[in-house]
């Protein structure tokens, strides 16, 4: 049996309460709360081995450095890649896409095309537009349908000899839907292009396996499964590592330095100039083991119950109205009320305790296919409770009333 009570008592920020209520936090697909064991994971790398990684031969770097690498493998073997330099420790989802889109600038040519899906978040969409400024290349949409779903006729109308990149969110974060990536990377492998998959919002729920996957490129964010923030990591392919170029120069990414001539490191190094988030990285090693102890298959089953039955809540509500009714589709619901505003939906939840996000999600494009200026978003996460959704609905009434 899930056991959410006992799961609960692993995040103490779940009992403090928000204008005298008790908080009910139902934005995860913003950030996700973060569980005792990482915070004492945070406090004993700066308690006990604070030090800097890779360089020192003393104690406390020998300790810091095999912990950062060990957290390097926990990532390698949960995200199952080949080989653990394949996975670079990165600031978060966002840097992850900046750096393949900096390394494809020097690979692309004018009329090359990139191919992005309709349902992006904007760190997913405005890097490929700098990218095809530089470069001359074309940057072309996967169109979705009103179920907030990817049309996929037009997406495989669309690869051609000329397609070198194809990018998709695993899981949108503004609706909640699942895409088709597998069939999205085997399209893309058959013209010869290569595939990111931002996984920030799917990995919550989702356990991937790159190489069953077959990506090229998988990226994704501590801090919106029970890590740190500031912290994340992309998984590429050894061939693709080794074909782009560094992002950034600087200490620990060399192997050799004249004034005349500097050669990189090998992987991961390479990729990973300057001190790096060293505390991070290892918080999101332990946050990796935390949430596999819970059980991918167990929060995915527990969550779809809840979003069941707040889907179904939801929805006897006169005048609601839910964006995002892919039958594929993790525990986020997108929502209106007919007439009211969701930013003033929003403040009325907060002072009834229940933390929820309002407004475009970092997917404008999203919203104006719908013509509407944003929704309320409620996500869920596997230490939500059917009681907090009880309560979510009981404010929806509340605020439904006051404001109409
Ligand atoms: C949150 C999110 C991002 C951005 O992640 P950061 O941690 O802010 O870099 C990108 N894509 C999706 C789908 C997200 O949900």
């Amino acid at each position: 049996m899930f056991d959410v009570d006992k799961i609960r008592d692993d995040f103490p920020i779940l009992k403090r309460k928000v204008h005298g209520k008790p908080l009910v936090y139902l934005d995860n697909a913003a950030t996700s709360q973060t569980p005792q064991i990482v915070i004492d994971t945070i406090v004993d790398y700066y308690s006990n081995y604070n030090a800097n990684i890779h360089r020192g031969v003393h104690t406390l770097s020998q300790e810091a450095t095999d912990k950062y690498e060990q957290a390097r493998i926990k990532i390698q073997h949960h995200f199952n890649a080949k080989e653990a330099f394949e996975i670079i420790f990165t600031s978060g989802t966002t840097h992850s896409i900046n750096m393949i889109a900096s390394g494809f600038a020097s690979l692309l040519k004018e009329g090359d095309e990139i191919i992005v899906s309709a349902l992006e978040h904007h760190s997913n969409i405005v890097p490929w537009q700098m990218l095809c400024e530089k470069t001359g290349a074309v940057l072309r949409v996967i169109p979705m349908n009103l179920e907030g779903a990817l049309e996929m006729d037009f997406y495989h109308n669309m690869l051609n000899k000329n397609t070198k990149l194809v990018f998709c969110n695993h899981v949108s974060n503004a609706l909640g839907t699942v895409n088709p990536i597998k069939e999205i990377i085997d399209a893309a492998h058959k013209v010869g292009a290569a595939v990111l998959v931002d996984g920030a919002q799917a990995t919550p729920h989702i356990k991937p396996d790159v190489q069953e996957l077959d990506v090229d490129f998988y990226v994704a964010s501590a801090h919106k499964l029970c890590g740190p923030t500031g912290m994340g990591m992309l998984y590429g392919k050894q061939e693709w590592l080794e074909k782009l170029p560094p992002y950034q120069g600087g200490g620990e990414m060399i192997a050799t330095v004249s004034f005349e001539k500097t050669t990189y490191a090998g992987l991961p190094h390479k990729f990973e100039a300057g001190t790096p988030n060293i505390c991070g990285g290892i918080a999101f090693g332990a946050a990796i083991d935390y949430m596999n102890t819970i059980g991918f298959n167990e929060i995915a089953s527990y969550e779809n119950e809840l979003l069941t039955y707040a889907t179904n809540q939801l929805l006897e509500i006169e005048g609601v109205k839910i964006y995002g009714t892919s039958t594929e589709k993790t525990a986020v619901i997108s929502f209106n009320i007919e007439g009211i505003h969701p930013y003033d939906i929003g403040a009325i939840l907060d002072k009834l305790g229940v933390a929820v996000r309002t407004g475009h999600h970092c997917a404008q494009p999203i919203m104006d296919y719908y013509k509407i200026p944003g929704t309320v978003r409620a996500s869920f996460s596997f230490y939500n409770t059917k009681t907090e959704v009880d309560l979510l609905i009981e404010a929806v009434k509340k605020a439904k009333l006051m404001l109409s």
